[in-house]
């Protein structure tokens, strides 16, 4: 079972893969956590530079790189994992690409599918969790949490189009992505997430 947690930052994302994580625990299922852009050790090298303030790349540059560090992580961690019968949680993954290099960069959509697809050779998640809420009021967490990167402090038109980004995707796929309010108390969420998650375990 591969889930992976998508969204506009803080909207609890790791937070939630945590409380995933002891649940499919708790009933005996091995359980893999990772995250994008990183979860190798090439991956998270990578992660570096496309977050490095001082670098400024192209959308291309920028999307090889996060597709690269994508390639080798599915190589070398979920892909094993699931073979090997394990859930995997995955904080971000190809959506991802989707919304920052595709609808914020201005690249072509049906181009960067295939490139995901290329990347991962065709893993797809079974479910992809939408952690969605105003970022007016996901601002207020982000502040509160302390760790802002480059792409956080772009303010609140950059914020509103990754939603409205992500609710398009989620509009194409409604199988895949689930929608879940993120601005509701973390266990709140979190039951809401196990309850619609019964019909893939
Ligand atoms: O989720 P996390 O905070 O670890 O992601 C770090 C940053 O990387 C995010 O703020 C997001 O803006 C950026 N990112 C990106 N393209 C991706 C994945 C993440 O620009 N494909
Ligand atoms: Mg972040």
């Amino acid at each position: 079972l591969f889930i992976t947690l998508e969204g506009p930052d803080g909207g609890g994302k790791t937070t939630q893969a945590q409380q995933l994580a002891r649940w499919f625990r708790l009933y005996g299922r091995e359980t893999v956590i990772t995250r994008e852009p990183g979860g190798t050790a090439t991956a998270e090298s990578i992660r570096e530079l496309v977050l490095d303030p001082a670098l400024d790349l192209s959308p291309e540059t920028e999307t090889l790189l996060q597709l690269a560090a994508r390639a080798d992580h599915v190589d070398q961690v979920i892909r094993p994992a699931l073979e090997a019968g394990k859930v995997v949680i995955c904080d971000r993954f190809t959506d991802s690409t989707m919304v920052y290099q595709g609808i914020l960069r201005d690249m072509d959509l049906a181009q960067l599918r295939k490139l995901n697809d290329f990347a991962t050779r065709g893993l797809r998640p079974d479910v992809t969790l939408l952690l969605d809420g105003d970022p007016r009021e996901l601002v207020k967490r982000r502040e509160n949490r302390g760790t802002v990167d480059k792409f956080e402090l772009q303010g609140l038109a950059y914020q509103d189009r990754i939603r409205a980004g992500y609710l398009r995707l989620a509009q194409e796929e409604p199988e895949r992505i689930l929608v879940v309010d993120a601005l509701r108390e973390p266990e709140v969420v979190t039951e809401e997430i196990i309850c619609s998650l019964e019909r893939f375990v």
